[in-house]
């Protein structure tokens, strides 16, 4: 059942923690696991994840707790990672580069269908093994190609007008790493990766 419409985004945003959790059990060939453990191994308590995973059904069964792999792809199911996304990405930096190489997104099913830059030095070129297209064909490109998701490396300055162009070509969702807060996009989902504010509140525990 997907009920995100109705689900508190915090359920949500705890999903892919019980993810990481539950593939973590995989790997060390545990096949169930009561809800107990399983909140001693991820830290929330065992009521709350059982409301937590009740949204969507509950999955565990009184007296045995949790299938490990049942409910490793039931997650992943409502998550909706059961299948394939294409991506592009915006920004051909330190970051995007990086991102383009990050083989755990492929694993999850994320094919990057193309990547752009406004340099004309970079343009022309590629990052592991796509060839960088000029950002001013993005537009062109998005009406072609059926694209889900949005990665934004530019620096902040450029953020908002990518922001726009990928909204305009029909993306279905926005991967965030420019440091501004993106404005008028409606109901588009954006997903923002602030890496500085982490660190940022980290400070404040350094200092408590
Ligand atoms: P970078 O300068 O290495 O790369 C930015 C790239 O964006 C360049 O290739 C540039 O040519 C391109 N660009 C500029 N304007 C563009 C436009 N309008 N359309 C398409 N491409 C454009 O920067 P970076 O370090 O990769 O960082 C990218 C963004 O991510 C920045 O907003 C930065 O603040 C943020 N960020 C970076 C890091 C990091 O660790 N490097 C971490 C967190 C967030």
């Amino acid at each position: 059942m997907r009920n995100q419409d109705r689900t508190p985004r915090a359920v949500i945003r705890r999903l892919p923690h019980y993810l990481r959790a539950l593939e973590d059990l995989r790997r060390k060939g545990i096949s169930k696991i009561s809800s107990g453990q399983l909140s001693e191994q991820i830290g929330y308590t065992a009521s709350q994840i059982r409301q937590d995973l009740n949204h969507f059904g509950g999955f565990g069964q009184q007296g045995y707790g949790y299938n490990v792999d049942n409910l490793y792809q039931e997650i992943q199911r409502i998550l909706g990672l059961d299948h394939s996304y294409r991506v592009v990405i915006v920004g051909c930096g330190r970051l995007g580069n990086a991102i383009a190489a990050f083989t755990a997104i492929y694993e999850e099913g994320f094919d990057i269908a193309g990547v752009f830059d406004s340099d004309p030095g970079k343009i022309g070129g590629d990052i592991e093994g796509h060839p960088v297209q000029d950002v001013a064909k993005l537009a062109d490109f998005l009406a072609k190609e059926h694209v889900d998701v949005g990665i934004i490396t530019v620096p902040a300055d450029a953020a908002q007008s990518v922001a726009d162009t990928l909204r305009e070509g029909g993306i279905r969702g926005i991967w965030n790493f420019a440091p501004i807060d993106l404005q008028n996009l409606g109901d588009l989902p954006v997903e923002n990766a602030h890496l500085s504010d982490g660190l940022r509140s980290l400070i404040y525990y350094v200092n408590d």
